[in-house]
């Protein structure tokens, strides 16, 4: 097979004025592999350079299409790939250098991967080119990044999102799949936080919080459906990031009459002795530190995975609306207290465990939610329960429990109408 020794490829670039650019790349990799639909991977990945010139270099198997676009505040460059595999070691991106503060990655959303560069001043691409696979190899797309003014990261921020949308022109998003008609059961639903690109908390011992809410909202899922008594949805069902409004709009679409976000979050240093199951609902002042913290955190995760923050729509003066709002706040409250005392007698929990705070994810006018953190991974001995089998059941079991309680009067009620 003949080798690719060719000279370096310089990547296909559209200049704009603003001297910054979009790009989209072919890169042919070598071991005559880019046949299409073979899986393609992201085989190494590296940061080089000082502040004056930053070089991020990604080692990549397979044939694959990448396009970079910005964002400000805080400043991001972001590399949309196809659904790729990346073999990666566990602390990649986590340590910057030169102009690239940290990086991540992962599944964006069905098909698409997305690598997210925080950048620590506005930064423009340089150049970019392409290495092919010589020997063993792998092929390389390298980018490199000088400063630049405000002024023209923003113009390029314009420039590339326009090209994305068009580029996603048609194509708009994930569309949600029309509800099935509601039948009389009550409609759940469990919202495994973070996921994808967006890997939530780590624990000391390296247990992280998108693994360890989907595992536990899959098994609470299967423990409501044995009730026979709820339709029972997820959010996630495998290590997606879904934008925090979307996650709200799933609830809203399916007509839930609870919505459950679930996580296991770290507290900042200094408060490792935060322990325990707590159980938040929204509010527009934070109860206490420890739930603003956390509020802020969580709201965090669509700027993490590289979304675009959308405004939050304005608030409507709408009396209905207001009574609505108001109605779902009672429910939640009520959700919250019934939920804490079954989980008093199960597992430990948190001094002061029902908080609340301005959590985006909560926000739904009209399906009570609420924010359950199982525990906290920033506590090793909450991470050791977080993972165990037992006390996943102990838990699970609460919170079914809790459940029954909140729709106990819905249910009885639709019992006796049908015995009727
Ligand atoms: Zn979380």
């Amino acid at each position: 097979m003949a080798k690719a020794t060719g000279p370096v490829i310089l990547v296909p670039l559209r200049l704009f004025l603003a001297g910054l650019m979009v790009i989209c790349v072919q890169v042919q990799a070598g071991h005559g592999a880019s046949t299409p639909g073979q899986p393609v991977k992201v085989v190494g990945a590296r940061v080089a350079g000082d502040l004056v010139r930053t070089r991020f270099i990604l080692d990549l198997e397979g044939q694959m299409d990448v396009a970079m676009s910005g964002l400000a505040d805080p400043y991001r460059l972001i590399l949309d790939l196809p659904e790729v595999g990346f073999s990666l070691p566990d602390d990649a991106g986590k340590e910057g250098r030169g102009l690239v503060s940290a990086w991540r990655y992962g599944l964006f959303a069905a098909g698409k991967s997305r690598i997210v560069i925080d950048v620590n001043e506005p930064v423009s691409i340089d150049k970019t080119f392409v290495l092919p696979a010589v020997d063993d190899q792998p092929a390389r797309l390298v980018i490199d990044l000088v400063k630049t003014t405000r002024d023209d990261f923003l113009e390029f921020v314009r420039i590339s999102r326009e090209e994305m949308k068009q580029r996603n022109g048609g194509r708009k998003g994930d569309r949600l799949d029309a509800p099935e008609a509601k039948g009389d059961r009550p409609v759940i639903v469990l919202d495994p936080g973070h996921g994808g690109i967006d890997t939530g908390a780590e624990g000391i011992a390296g247990t992280l919080e998108k693994a360890v809410v989907l595992d536990f909202a899959s098994i609470l899922k299967r423990r409501l459906e044995e009730t026979g008594r709820y339709s029972v949805h997820l959010t996630r069902e495998d290590d997606t990031f879904i934008p925090l409004g979307k996650r709200v709009e799933i609830g809203h679409r399916l007509e839930a009459d609870l919505f459950i976000s679930i996580h296991a979050d770290s507290v900042r240093r200094g408060r490792k002795v935060v322990r325990g199951a707590t159980v938040y609902t929204l509010s527009e002042e934070a109860s206490d530190d420890l739930a603003g913290e956390l509020a802020e955190s969580e709201n965090m995760s669509d700027i993490i995975a590289g979304v675009e923050l959308q405004d939050e729509p304005t608030e409507v003066t709408d009396i209905l609306l207001d009574l609505a709002r108001r109605e779902t706040r009672n429910f939640s409250v009520h959700y919250a207290r019934t939920l804490v005392s079954e989980l008093k007698s199960a597992v430990k929990l948190i001094n002061n465990p029902h908080r609340s705070a301005g959590f985006r994810v909560l926000k739904a006018h009209d399906v009570p939610s609420v924010l359950v953190e199982l525990g906290y991974l920033s506590n090793e001995h909450d991470e050791k329960l977080l993972i165990s089998d037992e006390w996943r059941d102990r838990m699970a079991g609460a919170i079914v429990a809790s459940v029954d309680n909140f729709f106990r009067p819905r249910l009885a009620r639709q019992q006796a109408e049908e015995t009727q």
